[in-house]
C-alpha cells in the first residue's frame, strides 16, 4: 500500500478548465516535463516561482511514493526576441552585445539559474536536457510532420502548416482560441516572412549569414524554432504520451499550443493529460520590468541592496512567502508581504524547534490524525500550499498550547505531529530551518566582533600595521569601523 493509493490527487487542468481527479498512465508512476528558462540573462523572481510551484509538487508526488520522472530543460537555442519567428536569438544578441561567444552567455546563466535555484532549497530534476543536445531529434520530428504533409519548406526554413493542420485537428484546444479568429489577429509581417498564413510557425530556421548558432540540416543551415525543442525532449524522455506538462501561464500561447499540434502531427495522439499553469508574479501591484525600475533580481532579496525593499531576507522567508499564494493566483511582491511572511516563518520554525521539548501526557486534547489528513487534503486539492501552510499554523497553535501546559498530548501523537509538521515543512515545502539566532545578520555580527577584539589586541600590541589591515579590510567588504569612548561598534552599508 502505497500512500498515492490513499491520497486522491485533483489537479486543476487547463485544457479542460476544470479540476480532475489525477489517474496517471503507468500506476505509480509520473512523468512531468516544465519548460524551463531560456539561459541569455539572470533568472527573473516570476520564473523562479513558477519552478518553485513545480518544485512542491515534485515533491509532494515523491512524498506520496510516486516514482516520478521530472523533465525541466535549458532553452539555449531557437528562442527569438520577438514570438512571430522574427528578431534576432536571445543568446545571440547578448553574445554580440557582450562580445562573448552565445555558448558563454549560455555557460554564465546556467549557472547563476542553478545557484539561485539551489539558494531557495529546489530539488534538482530527473533530467535537465538542453535545446542544443537535441537538434538531431528536432530535425527528425520536422521531417516527420513533413511527410504528413503538415509543414511545408520555403527558401530554407521549415513552417508549420496551421490551417491544414487545423482541418483535422482544432488548433487553439488549450489557450481556447479559433483559426479564424488568430487570422484576423495576427499583424502580416510585410515581406519580413516567407510564411504561407501569419499563424505558421517556424519548425526550422534559415540562418542569416551573420548568425553564428547554427546546424546542417536537409533544408539549410539553420537552428530549430523554439517550440520544437520541448516536443523533442519531452518525447524523447517522457514518451509521445505522457502525464503533466507545466509552464507558466505567458507559454499558454503560443508556446504551449505549438506543442500540442507539433505532437498531434508527429505521433496521432495528444501529448500531455494534465496541462498545468502558474501564475505571474507582480511587485507592488504593477507588471514587473526592468525599464520601469519595478524589478527585483532574487540575489537582491537575499542582500537586500534593492530600493524597493527595507532588508535583507533569507531564501527561505522568501520561499514561505510566495508559496503563501496559491500557484494559480497572482502573486504581489511587496516589502510588507515579506516582513509578514517573516514573521510567520519564524513563528513556525519556533514552533518546530520547540516540538522536540514537549512532554507527552496521557490523553490529547487535539485529533492530530483528522489533522493530519486535513494537510493532505490541502495539497490534494491542486496543491493548495496556502491552506497547507494555514494548517501548519493550527499545529503551532497546539505546541504552544501544551508547551504553556493548557493542551496535553500523547507520546503516539507527539511523534505523529513532529513527523508531519517536518514532513509537510520541509519535505514538500521545501523550507530550511534557519532559526533567527542563526540568521546571517547575527552570523555576520559574531564574526566583526571577533575582528574588533583582535584589532584592539593588535593595538594594545603596538601592532598598528594588523590593526590598520583589519579595519581597512573590512572597509573593503562594506563594513565601517568606528572607534568612540564607548569602544568599537560597526555599520554596514
Ligand atoms: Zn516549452
Amino acid at each position: 500500500m502505497h500512500l498515492y493509493d490513499k491520497q486522491q490527487i485533483k489537479i486543476y487542468n487547463s485544457l479542460s478548465g476544470e479540476k480532475e481527479i489525477f489517474t496517471p498512465i503507468s500506476d505509480g508512476y509520473v512523468g512531468m516535463y516544465v519548460c524551463g528558462p531560456t539561459v541569455y540573462s539572470n533568472v527573473h523572481l516570476g520564473n523562479v516561482r513558477t519552478f518553485m510551484s513545480f518544485d512542491v509538487i515534485f515533491r509532494y508526488l515523491k512524498h506520496l511514493g510516486y516514482k516520478v520522472r521530472f523533465v525541466r530543460n535549458i532553452t539555449d537555442a531557437g528562442h527569438l526576441e520577438n514570438d512571430a519567428d522574427v528578431g534576432e536569438d536571445r543568446i545571440a544578441k547578448k553574445a554580440r552585445l557582450e562580445e562573448i561567444e552565445p555558448m558563454e552567455v549560455v555557460q554564465r546563466y546556467t549557472v547563476d539559474f542553478h545557484n539561485i535555484l539551489n539558494k531557495f532549497n529546489f530539488l534538482p530534476p530527473s533530467i535537465e536536457p538542453t535545446a542544443t543536445g537535441h537538434i538531431i531529434e528536432q530535425i527528425e520530428i520536422i521531417k516527420n510532420i513533413l511527410n504528413k504533409g503538415l509543414a511545408y519548406e520555403v527558401n530554407g526554413s521549415v513552417y508549420f502548416d496551421v490551417l491544414k493542420y487545423n482541418e483535422t485537428k482544432p488548433y487553439g484546444i488549450l489557450s481556447k482560441r479559433n483559426v479564424e479568429d488568430l487570422m484576423h489577429n495576427t499583424r502580416e509581417l510585410d515581406g519580413q516572412s516567407d510564411k504561407k498564413n501569419p499563424q505558421d510557425f517556424a519548425l526550422w530556421k534559415k540562418a542569416e549569414t551573420q548568425h553564428i548558432m547554427r546546424w546542417p540540416s536537409p533544408w539549410s543551415d539553420g537552428f530549430p524554432g523554439w517550440h520544437l525543442e520541448c516536443t523533442a525532449m519531452s518525447t524523447k524522455y517522457l514518451g509521445e504520451h505522457f502525464d503533466i506538462h507545466g509552464g507558466g501561464m505567458d507559454l499558454k500561447f503560443p508556446h504551449h499550443e505549438c506543442e500540442i499540434a507539433q505532437a498531434e502531427a508527429c505521433n496521432g495522439q495528444a501529448p500531455v493529460n494534465y496541462w498545468m499553469h502558474a501564475n505571474m508574479l507582480i511587485m507592488n501591484g504593477k507588471k514587473m520590468a526592468k525599464s520601469t525600475g519595478n524589478f527585483i533580481l532574487p540575489t537582491e532579496i537575499f542582500s537586500g541592496d534593492n530600493p524597493h525593499i527595507t532588508k535583507a531576507f533569507s531564501p527561505s522567508v522568501a520561499r514561505f512567502f510566495m508559496l503563501q499564494a496559491h500557484y494559480r493566483s497572482i502573486l504581489d511582491f511587496t516589502n510588507n508581504g515579506l516582513l509578514a511572511s517573516e514573521k510567520g516563518f519564524f513563528r513556525l520554525m519556533d514552533a518546530i524547534t520547540a516540538i522536540d521539548d514537549l512532554k507527552a501526557g496521557t490523553a490529547s486534547t487535539f485529533n492530530i490524525t483528522e489533522w493530519q489528513q486535513k494537510c493532505y487534503d490541502a495539497m490534494n486539492d491542486d496543491f493548495n500550499s496556502p491552506i497547507l501552510i494555514a494548517n501548519l499554523f493550527e499545529a503551532v497553535k497546539f505546541i504552544n498550547q501544551i508547551k504553556e501546559g493548557t493542551a496535553s498530548i500523547t507520546q503516539d501523537d507527539l511523534t505523529l505531529l513532529k513527523n508531519t509538521v517536518h514532513t509537510f515543512a520541509f519535505d514538500v515545502l521545501g523550507l530550511v530551518n534557519v532559526n533567527q539566532s542563526e540568521n546571517g545578520t547575527e552570523k555576520l555580527s559574531g564574526a566583526v566582533e571577533l575582528l574588533i577584539q583582535l584589532r584592539q589586541e593588535a593595538r594594545a600590541n603596538k601592532d598598528f600595521s594588523m590593526s590598520d589591515k583589519i579595519r581597512d579590510e573590512l572597509a573593503a567588504a562594506g563594513i565601517q569601523l568606528n572607534d568612540g569612548k564607548e569602544g568599537t561598534t560597526f555599520t554596514t552599508n
